[in-house]
């Protein structure tokens, strides 16, 4: 099959926006090459055609960022609060002005529709927004010790120089998400975006260096050797934090590494959201509710609706019009006009979809709609809609990061809440109901960090955003996500 170029919105345009998105390492404030020359290919995954080739940082370039930090660190800490939130909103300001350019960055390397790409932007750059108003809110706290032998006073004070690892299914976000708090709280900061999508991250160091963050505060790296890059920066002792979003099974490596030298982490890790549909939820809410939390960013989400449970008396229903929903969605090149769902992000994540919706075909479990690997260049997989799961499928287990919905039906509450239970993850959970009551029980009964009831979208950048069990430790958005950048100094004071 030949490219499906002919719907392709402007590659001309697409081109034009390319060329200015640097390719090398943003490192003490300038560009520059790779220490060892290297430099590695981006990948469009809706053509398989090379986009760009970007400098691969090595070890000494990750500890020649740590040295930029370090360097960076104390002026940055004692830039008053005002000072820095005023860069932030600026950042805010300048990425809203170039939406349109980083949503076709991001839509090109990581292949997400368009329309899923300005959502991401401009979630993206309102945590630079909400973290300039949060800058200025670092309150501490003073007290009268009980004893009445003193007062117990907590001032919070910057980690230090964080290292910070995000993934490619959020380019933008997950890196404004861990910027944003730690700029703000006077942190010093070394990004490692993810190899296949480091482009935006660079789009973000200009956008940054533009509104006027010091030489060597923010720092990125992309690298093609992640783990050597990330535990040299991590076992240097100037290191005092990483923040980590990404697969549980990194993620443990990780935390086994800042092992050796205490350093602070925070893990964003994978997810398993159980979708729960009672039959006294509004049907029509739920099918809306499900489409978002399904099919924001093509399922590639950490948030993805994974394991559908619908109580058997509406489970038909439900299967009916969520299949015919999303048998009608426009697959195609993320640039291309009217893309709804773009391809996955490269291969590898087709054959892992085919292989979880094979074997749930294999154990009893029924397509009404997709189930298979389409006939057409690129990295796509059908929308695709499975009923009668055997709860024991591999696919109710693990993240399918596709455009797969399982459903499994359920008797009563009871039954839904140890389903809804029954892994290891504890990212989000979705509950459609009609009884609020009910929505607030199932919500406190169900192991994870974040409940959406009746709303198949929970991330805010004013909300702590964070999991339970193994989807990670620590919060980030909100004031919790300011506070994690920094730590509490306790000072015993007589008066
Ligand atoms: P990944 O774990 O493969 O990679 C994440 C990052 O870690 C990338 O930058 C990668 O280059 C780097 N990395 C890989 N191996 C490393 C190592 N040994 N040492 C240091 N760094 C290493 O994850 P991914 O495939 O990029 O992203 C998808 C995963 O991210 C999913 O599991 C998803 O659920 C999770 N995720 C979680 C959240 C959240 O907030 N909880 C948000 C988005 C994505």
């Amino acid at each position: 099959m030949t490219a499906d170029t002919s719907t392709v919105r402007n590659a001309a345009a697409n081109t034009d926006v390319l060329s200015k998105v640097p390719t090398d390492l943003f490192i003490g404030g300038s560009w520059r090459a790779a220490a060892a020359g290297g430099r590695f290919d981006v990948h469009d995954p809706a053509t398989g055609e090379v986009i760009a080739q970007v400098a691969d940082g090595t070890v000494d370039d990750g500890l020649a960022a740590v040295d930029a930090a370090a360097a960076a660190g104390p002026a940055w800490a004692a830039t008053p609060p005002r000072q820095r939130a005023e860069i932030l909103r600026k950042a805010w300001q300048l990425m809203t002005e170039r939406l349109d350019e980083v949503a076709t960055v991001i839509s090109l390397e990581n292949g997400k529709a368009l329309v899923d790409a300005k959502g991401e932007a401009a979630y993206a750059a309102e945590f630079f927004r909400w973290y300039s108003e949060e800058t200025v809110r670092m309150d501490g706290m003073v007290t009268t010790a009980p004893s009445g032998a003193n007062k117990i006073m907590v001032v919070h004070q910057p980690v230090g120089v964080c290292v910070l690892v995000t993934p490619w299914n959020f380019p933008a976000a997950m890196a404004t998400r861990k910027m944003g708090p730690a700029l703000g709280a006077g942190c010093t900061v070394v990004l490692k975006p993810a190899s296949d999508t480091p482009l935006t991250a660079l789009l973000m160091a200009q956008i940054l260096d533009d509104a006027g963050v010091p030489k060597g505060v923010v720092n990125v790296v992309p690298s093609r050797k992640s783990g050597a890059v990330v535990a040299a920066m991590v076992n240097d002792e100037r290191v005092r934090k990483l923040s980590f979003t990404g697969s549980t099974e990194v993620g443990r490596t990780l935390l086994k590494l800042a092992a050796d030298t205490i350093v602070n982490t925070s893990m964003e890790l994978g997810g398993n959201a159980p979708f729960l549909v009672f039959a006294d939820a509004d049907m029509d809410a739920a099918i809306e509710g499900a489409m978002i939390a399904k099919m924001r960013n093509g399922g590639e989400a950490c948030t993805a609706a994974n394991r559908f449970y619908v109580e058997e008396s509406v489970a038909e229903d439900f299967a009916a019009r969520l299949a015919e929903k999303m048998g009608a969605l426009k697959v195609g090149p993320g640039t291309a006009d009217g893309t709804q769902v773009g391809p996955l992000v490269n291969d590898a994540a087709v054959e892992k979809c085919d292989e979880l919706v094979r074997g749930a075909l294999e154990s009893g479990a029924r397509a009404v709609v997709g189930g298979s690997v389409p006939e057409r260049t690129g990295s796509y997989y059908d929308p695709t809609v499975l009923v009668d799961v055997p709860a024991d499928a591999a696919i109710l287990r693990e993240e399918i990061f596709g455009p797969v919905a399982p459903i499994v039906t359920f008797t009563d509450e009871a039954e839904a809440i140890r389903y809804a239970n029954d892994t290891e993850y504890g990212l989000v959970a979705y509950v459609y109901t009609g009884d609020l009551a009910r929505g607030l029980r199932v919500s406190e009964a169900i192991e994870a960090g974040m409940v959406g009831v009746n709303r198949g979208l929970v991330s805010d950048p004013a909300a702590p955003f964070g999991g339970v069990k193994q989807s990670g430790i620590g919060r980030e958005g909100g004031h919790e996500g300011l506070l994690d950048y920094t730590e509490s100094k306790y000072i015993a004071v007589a008066w």
